[in-house]
């Protein structure tokens, strides 16, 4: 079986084509230009991760709701459950870009920060 993977490191976004054995192990790899490709891809074939991000709620800031990201790319697997995790937060005001809003994310090891400031309503 072949399988194609776009590889996203860099923009030159090559094409990076894995042959299959029947068990979904990877046989060969190629298309990829250079290491780093090989290394996106094989994680991609065997555990794919991204980077979360959405919006919270937050109280007495002058925006009713928050950009926030997760510190590391999670198992891509997780982000549904994640996105549900997300829905229940609700922060306060002030908030400075990088705070920890949920730490250890869904016992990931990874934390949901904050990716702007957001300061109180006056
Ligand atoms: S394989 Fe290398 S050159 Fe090609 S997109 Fe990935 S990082 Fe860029």
């Amino acid at each position: 079986m072949r399988k194609h993977i776009t590889c996203t490191v860099c923009p030159l976004s090559c094409d990076v084509v894995l042959e299959l054995g029947k068990d979904g192990e990877i046989l060969s790899l190629t298309g990829n230009k250079c290491k780093r490709g090989e290394v996106y891809a094989s994680k991609e074939h065997t555990a794919p991760e991204r980077t979360l991000t959405s919006i919270v709620r937050v109280k007495g800031g002058v925006l009713p709701v928050l950009p926030v990201r997760t510190s590391r790319p999670i198992p891509k697997d997780k982000l549904k459950e994640g996105m549900l995790e997300v829905a229940k937060v609700n922060t306060q005001a002030p908030i400075t870009m990088g705070d920890v809003i949920v730490e250890d994310f869904l016992h990931l090891g990874v934390d949901l920060v904050a990716t702007r400031d957001l300061e109180t309503a006056n």
